[in-house]
């Protein structure tokens, strides 16, 4: 999976960190201020969240729908042949639909999008111009809809929002895979073009 660390004026965000060897990254850039933020609460994406939290003494910010998603991605990590420990740190900035959360001199916006997970969100900086989009969509493709807590329903919605909110350039930095642009998947990503092809997946 992809963990991202975006430095803005000493302020650092982490996206997803699914591992805890981030500190060279962090020294590298400087960071003074550390917010950790995850997409959704899967195992792969949150497995750095404890060790970097006590290491960087970060903030950690993520939906609020921890326990559903706790008990989900443990299943889910079993079902993969992980064993899965859940992070054990508080939720510091509660990250809901419209919310705005600050790094440096840029704000991003919190959008709900549920589907592959119940807490998924989207973190979307218009004016940086780039979206961290989770397991919502990657190049080509979109997170999965078959697993515990999934909702192909919700899927489709969330697609069919993340189109209408982002500009068509923006960078879209997937959880899996990697990088592309809203443009470039409105003319190659089938589920893009047609939210409702969640439902034959
Ligand atoms: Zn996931
Ligand atoms: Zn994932």
């Amino acid at each position: 999976m992809n963990t991202y660390v975006l430095e803005a004026g000493g302020e650092c965000l982490v996206v997803d960190p699914g591992c805890c060897s981030l500190d060279e990254v962090l020294e590298s850039l400087g960071c003074r201020r550390v917010v950790i933020a995850v997409t959704h609460g899967h195992f792969d994406h949150t497995a750095g969240v404890d060790c970097v939290k006590e290491q960087w003494r970060g903030l950690l910010a993520a939906h609020p729908q921890e326990p559903v998603v706790a008990l989900a991605s443990a299943e889910i990590g079993r079902a993969w042949g992980f064993s899965v420990e859940p992070q054990k740190s508080a939720v510091d900035l509660k990250l809901v639909e419209g919310s705005h959360l600050s790094i440096g001199p840029l704000s991003f916006h919190v959008y709900h999008m549920p589907g592959h997970s119940p807490d998924h969100i989207v973190l979307y900086s218009p004016e940086a111009s780039i979206a961290f989009t989770g397991d919502l969509v990657f190049a080509g493709s979109i997170g999965r809809v078959d697993l515990p807590g999934s909702d192909p329903n919700a899927m489709a919605a969330s697609l069919k929002r993340l189109v209408a909110i982002l500009s068509p350039e923006t960078r879209i930095l997937p959880g899996h895979g990697p990088e592309t642009t809203l443009a470039r998947e409105l003319e190659y990503n089938p589920f893009l073009r047609d939210p409702e092809l969640v439902f034959d997946s």
